[in-house]
């Protein structure tokens, strides 16, 4: 239960404010997150970290001296927006690189992905460590696809040092990956958490019983139960990560660093009488414990649950894992040995560029306006599904696609009204309204609708009337540009399932002759159908692929949400062709 907030839509700007007030002697605000409120004394190469938030301290807690140098932050259990990975990373460059870290989550590698490219762009050097440590999210001969948990703070930290060290973006990156080979974790949750302003909390573990496995989102666990004793469960902890020591390591003689994380509402008090007995067994092991943590490092709201950590350094003592690992930081919430004084900077936050209008025929100036009242019709339509889009994302995924969408709609229709009233033609309103929407919606579906406006407007342009044919092969435009980011196939589950019938029989009518009054209609019904079909897959992608069977007899929300708009854009076409 999350009892204290005031407008649920403010908490992720409300409590950034507040941290900032809190911990300036660490960390500034910037547009998209924070970054040190320090300078090194040399400049070196920049360690970007984030997620979505309510994971605290992760990530915006590990920003400081020998951690991180910025944390992209998105809004509650949503991946940051583009945008804000992009600006963080700006700000945090020092001319040395920027190393992207963060937990392996389809959203989150989409934006980074794309803010990456941006920097790349711009001739800032930038490379990506994804955290994949939790071991049950995917089998061992696929630990890539593993998804991020508490593991983040061994692979950030080592990351952190070596880049205090004033080693070079190939070395940092390097040690990160290494890192991230010899860390592995293993969850279990005891209740769910309710973000603010929710009646029901976002998934729930029967009473008496844990879930083994489940994710810091609620990702669905792997087995379920009775709850143990503080004993039993580090029996089953400390002997399921004894299966998986990471390759080169012999486990006798091994040198590990063992952490025992809080999920949110389990006490310090009782992760210690947990710890007592994962020592104990390591040690029994033939293990030597070097430098544990018992704490909060990864949280997920106020879930119950806990997970252990273990980082195998290796079997020599005093190895650059271990000397990167003990090293000094000084974060808001790790801190540890002494870090020398560092210079403070000007910790105003940097002023918001002034958005300029380009021209616009009026042709277009009228079509923008229609596009304005459309995004706001879509919205409304998102608002009315909301609560069953997010219980469809909930079966398999995180629960989180009816929130994310109506952020993000509310924002794009937001942004599209003042562009179009500004005197935005229609290529401006839309790639204002994707930008909105993917910046405010966050997670895939955010990523992804905002590629999707972006790339209608680029098509459609600020000069050129709106008609049938302009309007099809923007839409062929925007399925070709949501396939090669987001990397899916017709038959995934996912969002292409119902743009690719869509765009390919809007593109075939409109060919044929038939007005979009007639064409668009149709291919939304289409849409609706092939949306309806994806209930009988298993999912493949996303957060919803590591329990992608779970999914069948449930439509993808992405899917479903597609069609939805397509439909209310349908209902909403003038009885002459003309505008949008
Ligand atoms: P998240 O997965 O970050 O929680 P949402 O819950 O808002 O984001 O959106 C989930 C939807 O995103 C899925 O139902 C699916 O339709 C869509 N999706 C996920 N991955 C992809 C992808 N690679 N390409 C296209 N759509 C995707
Ligand atoms: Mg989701």
């Amino acid at each position: 239960m999350t009892r204290l907030f005031n407008d649920p839509d403010d908490f992720l700007d409300e409590l950034t404010e507040g941290f900032v007030a809190a911990s300036g002697r660490w960390v500034r605000a910037v547009p998209g997150g924070v970054v040190r409120s320090t300078r090194s004394p040399e400049p070196t190469v920049a360690i970007v970290i984030g997620g979505g938030s309510g994971h605290y301290p992760a990530f915006a807690g590990l920003v400081g001296p020998g951690l991180a140098h910025g944390a992209a932050m998105g809004n509650l259990f949503a991946s940051p927006s583009t945008q804000r990975a992009y600006s963080v990373a700006k700000e945090a460059d020092q001319g040395r690189g920027v190393l992207f870290s963060y937990g392996n989550y389809a959203g989150d590698v989409l934006n980074f992905d794309a803010a990456q490219d941006q920097l790349k762009a711009e001739g800032i050097d930038c490379r990506t460590v994804l955290v994949t440590d939790d071991i049950w999210s995917a089998p061992p001969d696929e630990f890539e696809k593993r998804r991020g948990i508490a593991g983040d703070l061994t692979v950030f930290k080592v990351a952190g040092a070596a880049a205090e060290e004033g080693a070079s973006l190939d070395e940092v990156e390097r040690l990160a990956r290494h890192t991230n080979d010899r860390t592995r974790s293993f969850g279990v949750a005891f209740d769910g958490c309710t973000l603010p302003g929710k009646s029901e909390p976002l998934f729930t573990v029967p009473q008496g019983r844990m879930a083994v496995g489940l994710g810091i989102h609620g990702e669905p666990g792997i087995d379920e139960t009775d709850v143990p004793t503080a004993d039993e469960l580090a029996e089953l902890f400390v002997s399921r990560l004894l299966q998986e020591v990471p390759e080169g390591v012999e486990v006798s003689g091994a040198r590990v660093v063992p952490i025992l994380n809080g999920l949110g509402s389990v006490k310090y008090e009782e992760l210690f009488v947990v710890y007592r007995s994962v020592d104990r067994l390591l040690r029994a092991a033939g293990v030597e414990v070097v430098d544990p943590e018992v704490g909060e490092f990864c949280t997920s709201f106020d879930m119950a649950g806990c997970s252990l950590t273990l980082l195998w350094l290796g079997n020599e003592p005093g190895g650059e894992l271990e000397r990167l690992w003990t090293a000094p930081a000084d974060t808001p919430a790790f801190r540890r040995g002494s870090v020398s004084e560092r210079e403070h900077v000007d910790s105003s936050a940097t002023a918001a560029a002034q958005k300029t209008i380009p021209p616009a025929s009026d042709e277009s100036r009228h079509a923008a306006t229609y596009i304005a009242d459309l995004l706001a019709r879509m919205a409304e339509a998102i608002d009315a599904q909301a609560d069953e889009l997010g219980r469809m994302d909930s079966v398999a995924g995180d629960g989180d696609h009816g929130i994310g969408m109506q952020r993000g709609s509310r924002a794009g229709a937001r942004a599209a009204r003042s562009a179009a009233d500004a005197g935005a033609g229609a290529g401006t309103t839309l790639a204002e309204a994707g930008d909105a929407w993917s910046d405010q919606g966050g997670g895939t579906s955010g990523v992804i609708w905002g590629r999707i406006l972006q790339t209608l407007g680029k098509t459609l342009g600020d000069e050129a009337p709106v008609n049938a044919a302009v309007v099809a092969a923007a839409v062929g435009e925007a399925r070709d540009v949501v396939m090669g980011f987001g990397k899916a196939k017709v038959g995934d589950k996912t969002m292409v399932d119902a743009i690719v019938p869509f765009a390919d029989d809007l593109s075939a009518s409109v060919e044929a002759g038939r007005p979009l009054r007639v064409a668009w209609p149709q291919a939304a019904a289409v849409a609706e159908q092939a949306a309806q079909q994806t209930a009988d897959m298993a999912a493949k992608l996303g957060r919803a692929r590591s329990h992608g069977d779970k999914s069948i007899g449930t439509p993808d929300p992405g899917a479903v949400s597609f069609a939805l708009i397509c439909t209310t854009v349908a209902g909403e076409l003038p009885p002459a062709d003309g505008a949008g």
